[in-house]
């Protein structure tokens, strides 16, 4: 009854707050499956629908705000000179669902697979060295989401199949029967295009209006942080090929390798510092990426000041990072340790790649409810520290493709809770378990209180040097806590 009410409160607010601009609102249209959202996991699952034997008859529409067929599809099979500076780190488990099952070709060229994560504490001499061979892949979004539409568009899908209306918004949503929370809900677009769906699915990320419709409550905090990424050029390609994460009381610094010469970073830090560090001249924010992987955080302390008072110029900035930097490996026992324990220098960063995120934790209280689906972002959003967003958002589309098809094959309707419900219970203690490993990640590395320091030093040696620990943490994290289709 809670549920039916707050659906209701919001069709009335999306008919105040949203407009279809003046466009008429046409009769609705039918349609099987309508997704919102063309993110990576919006297509990826719009591709899974239509490329499942047991699917491919629904009638599917994905309807998405941005530009989805002229700049994402675009990208497909651009060559990998410049990297676009959205990359994620996609697990086996993520790869072999995207791949195997659903068919897509990713652009293999702009990947990296990678050995392993080294993993530093800013503070002391904690370390955690989890290396496995093809720990997991660096992928832009953007490949996940061409690649995807390419897929699409190779099946050569009829209209009255499936749809991709983008540059619209969802103006409204409501019950085809407003006294009826079973009913089939009427989307209705900007343009006035209407259409009554027997399933919606919400792939709209962390806004997620189909969440807002469905009542469903979303519970969680954000961190008062951001993440900045942004593009690098390294001096020489890196010899060992590991992700580097390095645990600054401020917040957490990852370095991710890319194809070749190039890699992604991912540096994360309170609203103030991060724009700062992205109002610096390219120069001076690539000195201090190198400075944030090898100094302590007393020296960053000191860089930033002087660069809040703006008393240093670019060039003695440099030349003091440069100095100080040296000075820690002229103390290292064998040269070899400046490769084995710090990631290869960046010489530059890529053009206007720099942009930040606000850091975040939300966890849905369900993904399902009648006729309504939730995944992705719009369903959890983590901290990246632990690299399972889309990870997460890929288990999801694969649970919920899973059982739409077991559903279909009993003969149920697929707008059905009974329907949905395996794909909830499949998804949400895994999903759990991978936000509170992230979350207490954060808050353990998050103080520079020195007993706590001391602490998860000792836990962090004791794990490095006590394999079977190691390796429940390397796999779970690894795996995105699943296993890949071949080995279920
Ligand atoms: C700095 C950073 C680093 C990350 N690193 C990793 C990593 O290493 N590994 C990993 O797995 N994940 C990572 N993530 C998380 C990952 O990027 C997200 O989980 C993922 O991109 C979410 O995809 P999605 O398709 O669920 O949602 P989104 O990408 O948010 O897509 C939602 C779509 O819905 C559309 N939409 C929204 N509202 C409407 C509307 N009203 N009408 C029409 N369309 C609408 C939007 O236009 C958008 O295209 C990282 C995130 C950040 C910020």
């Amino acid at each position: 009854m809670m549920l039916v009410r707050s659906r209701i409160v919001w069709q009335r607010f999306v008919a105040r707050g949203f407009a279809t601009g003046g466009a008429k609102v046409k009769s609705p249209q039918l349609a099987d499956v309508l997704i919102v959202g063309g993110g990576p996991a919006g297509l990826t699952l719009a591709a899974a629908i239509k490329a499942s034997p047991a699917l491919k008859h629904f009638k599917t529409v994905l309807v998405d705000g941005g530009d989805i067929k002229d700049k994402v599809g675009s990208f497909y099979d651009s060559p990998p000179e410049n990297y676009t500076n959205r990359v994620v780190s996609l697990t086996p488990p993520s790869l072999d669902f995207i791949k195997s099952k659903v068919g897509i070709n990713l652009m293999e060229d702009r990947m990296m697979v990678y050995d392993g994560v080294y993993v530093t504490d800013g503070c002391s001499n904690g370390t955690i060295d989890m290396e496995k061979d093809g720990i997991s892949h660096m992928v832009e979004i953007l490949n996940v989401q061409s690649s995807a539409l390419k897929r699409l568009t190779d099946l050569q899908l009829g209209e009255d199949s499936f749809k991709l209306i983008d540059k619209t918004k969802v103006a409204s949503i409501k019950y085809s029967d407003p006294n009826d929370a079973t009913s089939w809900p009427i989307v209705t677009l900007e343009d006035g295009q209407a259409f009554k769906t027997r399933l919606l699915v919400g792939a709209d990320g962390f806004n997620s209006p189909v969440r807002a419709f469905s009542g469903i409550q979303s519970r969680g905090w954000f961190y008062n942080e951001f993440g900045i990424v942004a593009t690098m050029k390294l001096e020489y390609p890196p010899y060992k090929v590991r992700g580097w994460q390095r645990f600054l009381p401020t917040g957490p610094i990852a370095h991710l390798p890319l194809p070749d010469d190039n890699a992604t970073l991912v540096w994360t830090h309170n609203d103030e510092t991060t724009k700062l560090l992205v109002s610096l001249t390219p120069e001076a924010f690539t000195a201090m990426v190198n400075a944030a992987f090898v100094l302590d955080n007393a020296d960053m302390q000191y860089y930033y000041n002087k660069l809040k008072e703006k008393s240093i110029t670019d060039k003695d900035l440099i030349e003091d990072i440069d100095s100080r930097i040296q000075q820690v490996f002229d103390n290292l026992e064998n040269e070899s340790d400046i490769d084995e324990c710090y990631p290869t220098r960046i010489a530059s960063i890529i053009g206007e790649s720099r942009a930040r995120f606000p850091m975040k934790m939300f966890h849905a209280d369900t993904y399902c409810a009648e006729r309504i689906a939730l995944l992705g972002d719009a369903a959890h959003t983590t901290h990246p520290l632990a690299g399972q967003g889309l990870n997460m958002g890929e288990g999801d589309t694969e649970a919920l493709v899973n059982a739409l098809e077991k559903a279909t094959y009993r003969g149920l309707d697929i707008g059905s809770l009974l329907a949905l419900q395996p794909f909830w219970a499949d998804r949400y203690s895994t999903n759990t378990i991978l936000l509170g490993i992230a979350d207490k990640c954060h808050k353990l590395y998050g103080t520079d209180f020195a007993p706590m320091v001391g602490l998860r030093t000792i836990g962090a040696n004791f794990i490095n040097n006590f394999s079977p620990i190691k390796d429940l943490i390397t796999n779970t994290l690894g795996t995105s806590a699943r296993e890949p289709i071949a080995k279920k």
